[in-house]
């Protein structure tokens, strides 16, 4: 993400004195580390991701530094690396289309929607580009995460495991 994209902030610094109210939260000045990073309505968004994924390695204070960041959390399954690699692009993608929609369309959707839009961009994407290796061995976290885009895993090793070992979630 290049600090070069046309938010209010970046027109003003070439001399346009216009509306510079965050379109999504309608409180604060719309920079881009406020839009797709520390904005409410973002923040939302990286929270619902961050449940999925476990982990994010998100810097809160900087865009730049959460997609840097993001890397390290690769996996050894090809599909579940596919999540993780487009899952940033996809996230930005949707922020930037709806904020766009609120200020050119006068439309807005909530946040749900773009939940859900992010879902299904990435699952399809997965489910086209990327193989499914029939003797892959998934971590736990592997499967979760796979479960929760509806992709196909082959888990005869993970849930065997599970039955052994039954964790607190499953018996509340
Ligand atoms: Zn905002």
């Amino acid at each position: 993400m290049r600090n070069r994209t046309l938010t209010w902030d970046n027109l003003r610094k070439k001399g346009f004195f216009g509306p510079s109210r965050c379109p999504m939260c309608l409180v604060e000045e719309e920079t881009i580390n406020h839009l797709f990073n520390s904005c409410d309505w973002a923040n939302q968004i990286w929270n619902w991701i961050e449940g999925i994924l476990r982990d994010s390695n998100r810097d809160r204070g900087s865009i730049q530094n959460t997609i840097l960041n993001w890397q390290s959390n690769f996996s050894n399954n090809q599909r579940v690396n596919g999540i993780w690699k487009t899952t940033p692009g996809f996230l930005l993608w949707t922020i930037w289309k709806e904020r766009n929609r609120r200020i050119f369309q006068d439309e807005f959707r909530n946040v749900e929607h773009s939940k859900e839009t992010i879902l299904t961009n990435i699952q399809q994407l997965v489910q086209t580009k990327c193989k499914m290796d029939p003797n892959e061995k998934l971590s736990d976290r592997d499967l979760l995460i796979l479960k929760r885009f509806q992709l196909e895993a082959n888990h005869s090793i993970t849930s065997l495991r599970h039955q052994q070992q039954p964790n607190s979630e499953v018996n509340r």
